[in-house]
């Protein structure tokens, strides 16, 4: 079989309000075509101008190819090599960031055909099938009054989640006292059920560890990403002085970053996000390496349902896997994109795929209408 084309597809809602951390009002879809008519499926959480830049763009020289140029003509059944080509094809302006946040939905898609072309779903080439189904947490844009924040934690609740995330919007941002308020009405809603606090990169040391005393009677399941991603002394500092599970690694782009934050940073939950560190090939490597290490890793994933996918085979194959990530996000891009969109289960998890590779098809209506230029027709379907 042979790559015949990369197609970098961005998509985006009319309006973008850019003063919000939320990242489903675009995304980069990636489709990987080939001669025998499987086309795989993958994602970037970039900057999708960015990404689709590198993936479009036209060698300049050994170390300096778009992606593209790099698998076009190649076996996708050779993906691993495929991911160690990418990588040392884009050393000049790669190694980590957005080169690598491309690479990932490259892998994906790779992944995807592998999974297409031999009948058999993903998680079975990842590491195995734990388990059919995975526990999600909820995850949301944290209001601005306690008010808020009990409605949307109870609402969710009632819809069969038992965990939930609330991270970002006034969180470190506004007072002490109103975040203290903001956690304490998630708390008072979510009863037993877990609760995490994302504070999204604001604070140092001293006040992360003040916090995280204050928020000790709110029994959080963990706290996240307190501090800048580069921190590590910081991070270090807070991990070593409060109980709570410290998680982060959702900005990381490779597998040395990760690491880094668990040896240097002392982390107790690793977050990696499939459509932005690399893909699969190395998250697969990261999860061998938090089982060796006895902690925890739970993919971060606040996109579309591809990401999803991934995280659900990822998780899936992992001996220890508890727990992803479900965005509940009201943004046609994340809800809408999936021919079956994923749906909770009563008892809080969500099904892992079985159907062959990824295991999702994209809903075409959808992608063209938020599709930014233009979108190759499939073979043997109808548009
Ligand atoms: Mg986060």
């Amino acid at each position: 079989m042979k790559i015949t084309e990369v197609e970098a597809i961005p998509l985006c809602l009319p309006v973008i309000d850019d003063t919000r951390a939320d990242g489903t009002q675009d995304a980069l879809i990636i489709r990987v075509h080939t001669d025998e008519g499987l086309v795989g499926l993958g994602e970037v959480d970039s900057s999708p101008t960015v990404a689709k830049a590198i993936v479009d763009a036209p060698p300049s020289h050994a170390i300096a190819r778009g992606l593209r140029s790099i698998v076009l003509g190649c076996d996708p059944f050779d993906v691993q090599m495929l991911w160690r080509k990418m990588v040392e094809g884009t050393v000049y302006f790669g190694r980590a960031g957005a080169a690598l946040q491309a690479i990932a939905g490259v892998d994906m898609a790779l992944w995807d055909i592998v999974g297409q072309a031999t009948g058999q779903p993903l998680h079975k080439f990842l590491g195995g099938s734990y388990r059919d189904q995975v526990r999600v947490y909820a995850s949301a844009i944290m209001p601005d009054t306690p008010e808020e924040v009990g409605d949307l934690v109870r609402r969710h609740i009632t819809q069969g989640y038992t965990a939930i995330k609330l991270g970002w919007g006034p969180l470190g941002r506004v007072s002490a006292r109103l975040d203290v308020a903001l956690v304490r009405a998630a708390r008072e809603a979510a009863g037993m059920h877990d609760l995490m606090i994302d504070i999204g990169l604001v604070w140092d040391a001293a006040q992360s560890i003040k916090m995280a005393r204050r928020f000790e009677e709110f029994d959080l399941f963990w706290l996240e990403e307190p501090l800048p991603p580069d921190d590590l002394n910081g991070y270090a500092r807070l991990a070593d002085a409060v109980d709570v599970r410290i998680a982060a690694g959702e900005q990381e782009t490779t597998y040395q970053g990760l690491v880094a934050l668990a040896e240097h940073g002392h982390v107790d939950v690793l977050q990696p996000d499939l459509a932005r560190a690399g893909g699969l090939t190395p998250a697969v490597r990261i999860a061998q390496y938090a089982y060796d290490r006895n902690i925890l890793c739970v993919p971060h994933a606040f996109s579309t349902g591809i990401l999803v996918a991934a995280s659900l085979h990822f998780v899936a194959a992992m001996p220890r896997g508890q727990l992803a990530e479900f965005t509940v996000s009201d943004s046609p891009i994340a809800r809408d994109l999936l021919v079956e969109p994923f749906q909770i289960e009563s008892d809080g998890a969500v099904r892992v795929p079985q159907a062959p590779g990824l295991g999702v098809a994209l809903d075409d209506k959808v992608l063209r209408h938020y599709a930014q230029g233009r979108v190759m027709d499939l073979p043997g379907r109808q548009v």
